[in-house]
């Protein structure tokens, strides 16, 4: 596949187009900081951005979006419900209470947050609701395994459009990417960067310097050559800008092997199957 500017998007199962590279605010701190962050942003030409209630900063997200000037149509926003909204109804309230602060007449993407046992389904099938009336243009899911995703199938009508997870070259899972291939489910890696802890990575470091690039910019790159969905998340005006500047290179394949060989199924944050036990 050929991504060839930050404009790129995939076509979801629904018909509804992704933009292929988006900014990750989670910690982006409400005010300036957030702010300053998106402004850099839409200037460098983003136009998908990733929230959640929990970051605690959709009233800033949506008051960005509006100062932008650019026409609402033209972002792409995702949002999530949290887990301790799941239920049916109160994935409704919770995602009135989302729109309320995000200022906005609907959202590109709703998520769940993580698959809460006993009410994720439940918060699905409300979802399912909203979906239908016209208030989301696409529903997803995430930090799911596939027997989160074999159960929506099972119970639910509508299967998930995103799978949101986390993603980078030390936790891969070839298998989950090609099971979410087989079931038109566009992959979304979250925490591309390992949350700033990928950065000493020798190998990485040696593709960066062979390309006259950063690491930041090969893993980016990686995740778009992949078909990944990526949401690099910065405060930093420099790093948004370089961050976006990915689509003036290409990985052979013998790097993108080498990268997808670096897999050590580590994480940064929990596992879908035990963080009701870390969270
Ligand atoms: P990332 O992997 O995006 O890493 C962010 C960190 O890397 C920050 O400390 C940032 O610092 C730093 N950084 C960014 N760009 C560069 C660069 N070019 N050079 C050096 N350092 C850099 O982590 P996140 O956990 O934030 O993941 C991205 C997004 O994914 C989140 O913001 C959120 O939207 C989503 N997410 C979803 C989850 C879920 O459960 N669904 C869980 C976690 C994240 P600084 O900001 O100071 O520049």
């Amino acid at each position: 596949m050929k991504i060839t500017n930050i404009n790129g998007s995939v076509t979801l199962a629904n018909g509804v187009k992704m933009p292929y590279l988006g900014l990750g605010v989670y910690k982006a701190k409400e005010g300036n900081e957030l702010e300053n962050a998106m402004q850099a942003a839409f200037e460098t030409g983003y136009r998908h951005f990733d929230t959640a209630s929990m970051y605690k900063n959709e009233e800033g997200v949506g008051a960005a979006i509006k100062n932008s000037g650019i026409p609402r149509e033209e972002v792409f926003l995702t949002t999530k419900v949290w887990n301790s909204d799941q239920g049916y109804k109160s994935t409704l309230n919770a995602f009135e209470t989302s729109l309320k602060k995000l200022d906005s007449g609907y959202v590109d993407l709703y998520l769940i947050h993580w698959p809460v046992p006993g009410k994720y389904i439940e918060a699905w099938k409300a979802m399912e609701k909203l979906y239908k009336e016209g208030r989301i243009k696409a529903i997803g899911v995430c930090n799911c395994m596939p027997h989160h995703l074999e159960s929506l199938e099972k119970e639910c009508e509508i299967m998930p459009m995103v799978l949101q997870n986390e993603f980078h070259p030390m936790l891969v899972q070839p298998e989950l990417l090609e099971y979410c291939r087989g079931k038109n489910i566009q992959y979304e890696a979250w925490s591309p960067l390992m949350r700033g802890r990928i950065f000493d990575n020798k190998q990485l470091n040696e593709i960066a310097q062979n390309h006259n690039k950063t690491l930041a910019q090969v893993v980016i790159r990686w995740d778009l050559q992949k078909g990944v969905v990526t949401i690099p998340k910065s405060v930093h005006k420099e790093r948004i800008k370089e961050n976006a500047s990915v689509f003036d290179f290409e990985l052979t394949s013998e790097e993108m092997q080498l990268i997808d060989s670096l897999d050590k199924e580590e994480r940064t944050g929990a596992h879908p199957d035990t963080f009701m036990e870390q969270l």
